[in-house]
């Protein structure tokens, strides 16, 4: 029996091997995109694609991972974990899966949650010819979101000026100036990129070549770091009342939250990558959600993002403090323990069942 914390690694060289194996033991054909740039143990980094399924399916159902680099290692995990458990056993007869491993692969292997251009990537599926969303609270709040520093009182006082803006105006509106990305400080938190990301255009030539062919498909992208620890959010980014959300809660009933509406634990972002697929398969018939798995207090997760930028903007992997503040976001983003392991493939893989309806 396959155990599933054994599914999970530590560190990104060793979960694509893992993944690889796992998909070529099950008959994949895996297409592997290269980066660029290397690991920082020298390491190839790649986009790797694991194919399983007739060449011609007209059905897909498409499992990506780290889209926010590292949070890699929850989804890498539940790839390698969700192969290793038959899942392709189950596909509906002619339909394919594929898994899309390491959608950013510099920010997983240097454990990152932004690309190598401190890009967001799930904010960067904007329109660049066009103007960019505003995000007025970011810039409210720009000396605080980007510390100068990581001293104890600099930390203390910008902590309380974020909680003294989020009693002034609520919570939410913390979350979105926080979170919802800006498109003005290459070098800040939360930046969306000024040009598509090679995550990007990478990632379009993949859904081109295996999604685009077929009618139907689901496409489920797995994250972490925000929610209660362990629970699984079915984020939609589609608004409710449309037929991509009345397709959505066709397979996943009332679990679907959509972050156009109320109560989802992300905030409403521009230029994620299901606003991508539901223009790039515009005409088809598509359930793209992401499935959110919590890990720490919000508070948490927030102060690791901050510390990881000021670490970049202060010489990266080459800063003294890199070790301690890539800890910091790693366990931010992936818990290693054995229940959560246990726990959000559970849920993943009850997602990705339901989400087999979608390909009849
Ligand atoms: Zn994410």
């Amino acid at each position: 029996m396959t155990k599933i914390p054994a599914c999970f690694s530590e560190t990104y060289a060793e979960a694509r091997e893992k993944f690889i194996a796992a998909a070529k033991a099950k008959g994949a054909a895996v297409d592997s995109h290269e980066h660029p740039l290397k690991g920082p143990g020298g390491e190839t980094l790649a986009m790797d694609v694991a194919y399983i399924g007739p060449a011609d399916a007209d059905a897909a159902i498409a499992l990506g991972a780290g889209t926010h680099g590292v949070e890699g290692y929850c989804g890498s995990g539940l790839q390698t974990a969700l192969l290793e458990t038959g899942f392709a056993d189950r596909l509906p007869e002619g339909a394919a899966l594929v898994l899309i491993h390491a959608i950013n692969p510099f920010g997983f292997a240097w454990s990152r949650r932004v690309n190598e251009d401190n890009v967001d990537l799930n904010r960067n599926f904007v329109d660049h010819d066009a103007p960019y969303p505003e995000n007025p609270g970011y810039e409210e709040l720009i000396d605080v979101i980007n510390l100068p520093d990581l001293d104890p009182d600099t930390i203390k006082s910008a902590q309380e000026k974020l909680l003294a803006y989020a009693d002034k105006n609520g919570f939410p509106a913390l979350q979105h100036a926080m979170s919802a990305g800006q498109y003005a400080h290459p070098g800040g938190v939360q930046f969306g990129g000024n040009a598509p990301s090679w995550s990007q255009r990478t990632l379009r030539e993949v859904v081109r070549k295996y999604l685009a062919p077929a009618s139907r498909i689901v496409f489920i992208d797995f994250h972490s770091g925000l929610g209660p620890r362990g629970h699984g959010e079915i984020i939609s980014t589609a608004a409710p009342g449309t037929p991509t959300y009345d397709r959505m809660t066709a397979l996943w009933g009332d679990e679907v939250i959509s972050t156009k509406g109320e109560g989802s634990v992300s905030s409403n972002i521009a230029g994620s990558i299901t606003d991508f697929l539901a223009e790039e398969l515009d005409g088809k018939t598509l359930a793209a959600c992401g499935l959110e798995f919590g890990t720490l207090p919000i508070t948490d997760v927030s102060f690791a993002l901050q510390a990881d930028n000021w670490l970049w903007q202060h010489g990266g992997a080459e800063n003294p403090r890199a070790k301690e503040v890539a800890t910091l976001i790693r366990n931010a983003f992936y818990v290693n323990e054995d229940d959560w392991k246990e726990e959000i493939f559970a849920r993943a893989e009850e997602v990705a069942v339901k989400g087999l309806k979608g390909l009849e």
